[in-house]
């Protein structure tokens, strides 16, 4: 049928056919050629259309990059297209743009790039036309009543329809949904329900549906009186702040908590708004800071849309609609919102910018923070990146003048400060991690009547395997390196060069057979807690505990009413809470970070420890932060806690240089999984060793990743760096196109990621 249908195309094309280039949602790094029958009109063609293509089998909703008179190849096999779905390009030129820059950057297939940059509606076909066809129900008379309800209790409204649809169940299920649903259903709602448009032919035929088109209007935002309540009157820091954030570029705000950051933002949207351009504002997780986007709802009156998680496609789509029409004056949304259309885009602004959340992991692995650098070019906006912690990248360029730098040192609620201790726990036994002093603290701040924050630092979390008697840590003997601890294989790796050994039985210090991998759970923590103070109450925060819907909020409220409590928790609790009644935060196995064998551990230690002492001490009481380390004399933890976290990224920012890291050079990674390790690392070597390397570049590896089995595959990768980025765009390209002759190819499952934020 397929080949009657081209055949029939191909007899009517023009003498000069079009072609159109077509960006699919499939894995594969190339656009996809079709051609265009003349019953379609080109003129009105333009890229960014999504268009209904044959794709094997199915039918695929592509999206339009080119349109063309020659084609790449055999006419006789290119296909024509099945339907044009927009009469306008769907993405705005700027997205477009990025998208392509995207692509290209990222190395990732074209198609996946433009679909993870829709609302999945508009993926799925849904028309974007804000005037839609929606399939109503006629009310029908049924002697002198109206049926309006099938299913009534009086059995002759129910008659009225049913009679007539007596033999088609499919009608009457049709015609009792359009009951139910009073606004009516759209095609897509239709064809998502399985109902065929014969089916609605003979309802409409029968007098009990009929198509009605409905506007979806969008009105401007409000700009009049658009303050809810009065800003605050800013310190000298915060004015001078806000006075960069007027010119096109991007900016640092690197201020500690409490510094008055969401005051900087507001009072910055507070004049984009006035003139009529929206704020697009990305924060880590929203549902995680109910605070902050209170803050933006109870100072504006314009329309602030929030991009939750928890919004059905239906809403999402909604918000998207009012972003790209102007209706929303504020966007506050996480990774993905950074590819929201606005119509007159004013600023960008980047909460918490060193989250490690504004990278996207998996697929498409793209940091929503560079992207926003990239979009606030393309659109001559602002960009304001904000953090208490910022990353070492972000410092960096507000140090070179890439980025313009405030600093806010000073809290305008006058807080106490807050005092850092360090617990050395080199010469003691501890009990299940806690040691003597901290069992103390602890009790003195609860008799007090105080809340207490133990917690536990899981981030980039790499196992080692340690000598409690003398602190002495496995390492490789070919590399300056911690081996780590893969319990899986019950073996110690080196992430540099791959060596491997098994786990000693011996210290090769003290010869004390007291080995033990370093790292404890929130789980066994609270237990411990439970026996150390059995009177007290424990309370756990990690995802497990809450995942559920609304244990979070239930949580929270708990922690509000202020009795004395232990709350244990990972990542989940240094996040922008206020905890008004806590005093104590307890860091009890700080090290962990300090000796992962990522290079990124000490920042991420860094920004953690400040972001949760940050929890400590609010407005009123003083706060206080004991951090149990077997190295009390490490002299980098001693800079950031005397110094300060400044001192601190300039200390690491030296020895990233030193040692030929980023910032001072560029990385991908290649990762491969497959049944076997050795498949994996057989497809990695092909890579490096066919690889023609250009000069500058080097590859290291492959070697295992730090979790090696996941999801019951194995899984490799390989490191790409050089100080020239278009040096290591150049090996990546060449590593690609090596994978994708591979024979091993169909065996692995690879995937690029360029800036990785996670390497081990
Ligand atoms: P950050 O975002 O840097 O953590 P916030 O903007 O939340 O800081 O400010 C911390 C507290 O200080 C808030 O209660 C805020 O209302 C208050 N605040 C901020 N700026 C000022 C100011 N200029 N004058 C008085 N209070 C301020
Ligand atoms: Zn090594
Ligand atoms: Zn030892």
């Amino acid at each position: 049928m397929i080949g009657i249908i081209s055949e029939i195309h191909y007899q009517y094309r023009t003498l000069t056919p079009t072609y159109l280039q077509i960006a699919l949602p499939v894995p594969l790094r190339r656009r996809f050629e079709y051609s265009l029958p003349s019953e379609f009109p080109k003129e009105t063609l333009a890229p960014g259309m999504r268009i209904k293509v044959p794709f094997g089998r199915q039918e695929l909703i592509g999206i339009l990059l080119e349109v063309g008179t020659t084609n790449h190849f055999d006419p006789k096999k290119v296909k024509p297209i099945l339907e044009i779905l927009d009469s306008e390009s769907i993405f705005h030129p700027k997205i477009l743009s990025i998208c392509l820059w995207g692509s290209k950057y990222y190395q990732h297939p074209i198609g996946d790039v433009l679909h993870s940059a829709l609302p999945v509606l508009l993926r799925q076909g849904e028309s974007n036309d804000p005037t839609m066809e929606y399939l109503v129900a006629i009310k029908r008379v049924a002697g002198e009543r109206v049926a309006t309800e099938i299913g009534d209790n009086d059995p002759r409204e129910k008659d009225a329809a049913a009679d007539l649809l007596r033999k088609s169940p499919r009608q009457l299920a049709l015609f009792k949904l359009l009951h139910k649903n009073k606004k009516g259903l759209t095609r897509y709602d239709l064809n998502k329900e399985d109902f065929s448009l014969s089916i609605v032919k003979s309802l409409i035929k029968k007098e009990l549906a009929k198509w009605e088109s409905k506007t979806q209007e969008i009105s401007p935002f409000n700009r009049d009186n658009i303050r809810n309540e009065e800003p605050l009157s800013l310190n000298e820091e915060q004015s001078a702040a806000l006075g960069k954030l007027q010119s096109i570029g991007t900016h640092l705000i690197f201020g500690i908590t409490g510094s008055g950051k969401t005051e900087v933002y507001l009072q910055a949207i507070e004049e984009v708004i006035l003139e009529g351009k929206q704020a697009l504002v990305l924060v880590p997780e929203i549902g995680l800071t109910p605070q902050t986007v209170e803050r933006f709802r109870s100072r504006f009156s314009s329309l602030v849309c929030v991009l939750h998680s928890s919004l059905s496609d239906k809403e999402r789509l909604e918000a998207w609609r009012q972003a790209r029409q102007g209706g929303a004056a504020i966007i506050i949304g996480t990774r993905s919102a950074i590819f929201t259309p606005l119509k007159n885009p004013g600023i960008i602004i980047i909460d918490e910018e060193h989250d490690s959340s504004f990278k996207q992991q998996t697929g498409f692995q793209y940091s929503a923070r560079d992207i926003a650098v990239l979009r606030g070019q393309l659109e001559s906006i602002p960009v304001v990146l904000g953090s208490a912690t910022p990353s070492l990248e972000s410092y960096h360029n507000a140090t070179k003048g890439k980025y313009s730098l405030s600093l806010l040192t000073e809290r305008p609620r006058a807080v106490q400060d807050t005092q850092y201790k360090l617990l050395g726990t080199q010469h003691e036994k501890l009990n299940e991690g806690f040691s003597r002093a901290l069992i103390t603290e602890i009790e003195q701040h609860l008799l007090s009547g105080n809340q207490v924050i133990i917690f536990l630092n899981r981030r980039g979390f790499s196992p080692v395997i340690l000598c409690s008697d003398c602190g002495w840590i496995a390492e490789c003997h070919r590399c300056d390196a911690r081996m780590t601890y893969h319990l899986t294989i019950g073996k110690l790796i080196c992430h540099h060069c791959g060596t491997q050994t098994r786990v000693h039985r011996h210290c090769a210090a003290c010869n004390s057979t007291q080995l033990t991998p370093l790292g404890l759970g929130t789980q066994r923590i609270e237990q411990t807690l439970n026996t150390l103070f059995p009177d007290q109450t424990i309370i756990r925060i990690d995802r497990d505990s809450t995942r559920k819907k609304g244990s979070f909020e239930n949580i929270m409220d708990e922690i509000k009413h202020g009795n004395p409590a232990i709350l244990v928790g990972t990542q989940l609790l240094a996040k922008g809470h206020h905890f008004p009644d806590v005093t104590l935060v307890a860091i009890i196995d700080m090290d962990a970070g300090f000796y992962s064998a990522d290079y990124r551990a000490i920042e991420k230690m860094g920004q953690l420890l400040l972001q949760v002492g940050g929890r400590a001490g609010r407005e009123s009481k003083p706060g206080t932060v004991v951090i149990q380390t077997q190295f009390p004399n490490q002299p980098i933890l001693k800079t950031l806690i005397s110094d300060g976290y400044q001192l601190f990224c300039k200390q690491l920012l030296e020895d990233r240089d030193k040692y030929k890291l980023p910032p001072f050079t560029y990385q991908a990674v290649i990762r491969a999984e497959a049944n076997s390790i050795g498949i994996a690392m057989q497809f990695l070597n092909n890579l490096n060793e066919t690889n023609t390397k250009p000069p500058g570049l080097s590859i290291l590896g492959p070697v295992p990743s730090n979790m090696e089995k996941r999801a019951g595959k194995h899984r490799a990768q390989l490191l790409l760096t050089s100080t020239d980025r278009r040096t290591l765009q150049q090996g990546l390209v060449q590593c690609i196109s090596l994978a994708e002759q591979s024979k091993e190819s169909r065996k692995v499952r690879w995937s690029v990621d360029v800036d990785p934020i996670d390497l081990f």
